[in-house]
């Protein structure tokens, strides 16, 4: 994969994905090793970080796995130190990991599955971020890359705490890329449609096909769910330098979901 004749584009970059063992993360670790980078799979399951960890190896890449539960700080801490004292820099940080939320309305929704889907999906990044960043400073800068959802941009059925978690990952990518944008840290966002990972194909299939939101993304320009791998190479694209101008932006990665 790092031939020596060809420079990749993100060759030698050193990248963490959080949530890296499954659906997103797992075609992102694999994209960005392709592209060069040096891979820390972070994940609660080690098992499933393994797992991408060794198709990684299978292209000749370069990746580590790190059981980590994003939502505790000091799992946050543990990855990060873990990552410089392996590969020597944070180059990349891709805040992936997330959790769905109960989907049922505001007044139903229990104080378990706000707290739950606000730690993982929102608190975690600031976590992650906050850890980074100063290792970034240090360095010279850094890439980070958010995973929000079309539910940080419009309303869906996926709940109020999904929402207000994604809609403020939105919000904090805004601040952290005007923060510290003029030292070299570029943060963006992707809002990711229905895409088609185990996070999807793990709902009921009548819940799936009475879904507003899945018959919405049916509806949409695209006319069906997106791969991992779509949201995967978007991902190595904002990572690199021909995304140098970029900062703050939410990508809607979501076939045409938001355009109506
Ligand atoms: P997924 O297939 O369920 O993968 C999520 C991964 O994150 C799993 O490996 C999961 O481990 C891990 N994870 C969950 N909680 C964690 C924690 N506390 N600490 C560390 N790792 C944790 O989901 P996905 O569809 O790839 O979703 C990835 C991201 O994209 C999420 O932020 C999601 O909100 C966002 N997104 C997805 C879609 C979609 O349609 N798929 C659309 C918009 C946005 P376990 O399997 O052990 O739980």
């Amino acid at each position: 994969m790092n031939s020596e004749e060809t420079t990749l584009k993100l060759q030698n970059k050193v990248a963490i994905v959080t949530g890296g063992g499954s659906g997103l993360g797992r075609a992102m670790c694999i994209r960005l090793a392709r592209d060069g980078a040096r891979v820390v799979v972070a994940d609660l399951n080690l098992a499933a970080a393994r797992d991408t960890v060794a198709a990684i190896a299978a292209e000749q890449g370069e990746a580590v796995a790190m059981q980590a539960d994003v939502a505790r700080r000091e799992d946050v801490e543990r990855v990060a130190r873990d990552t410089v004292a392996r590969f020597g820099a944070i180059d990349v940080l891709v805040n992936n990991a997330g959790i769905v939320g109960e989907f049922v309305k505001t007044a139903e929704v229990s104080d378990e599955s706000w707290d739950r889907v606000l730690n993982v999906n929102l608190k975690s990044i600031f976590f992650f971020c906050r850890q980074a960043i100063p290792q970034m400073l240090k360095q010279g800068g850094g890439v980070i890359i958010n995973i929000a959802s079309t539910a940080g941009l419009v309303a869906t059925t996926a709940g109020i705490e999904y929402t207000a978690a994604k809609h403020a990952v939105v919000g904090i990518t805004k601040e952290i890329a005007y923060e510290y944008g003029q030292q070299n840290i570029r943060a963006v966002a992707i809002a990711p449609g229905v895409i088609m990972t185990p996070m999807i194909e793990n709902l009921p299939k009548e819940f799936l096909d009475a879904s507003a939101d899945f018959q919405k993304q049916l509806r949409a320009p695209s006319g069906r769910p997106g791969r991992p791998e779509e949201v995967a190479s978007v991902v190595s694209f904002l990572a690199s330098d021909d995304a140098s101008f970029i900062h703050g932006n939410t990508l809607a990665v979501d076939g045409g979901f938001t355009l109506f």
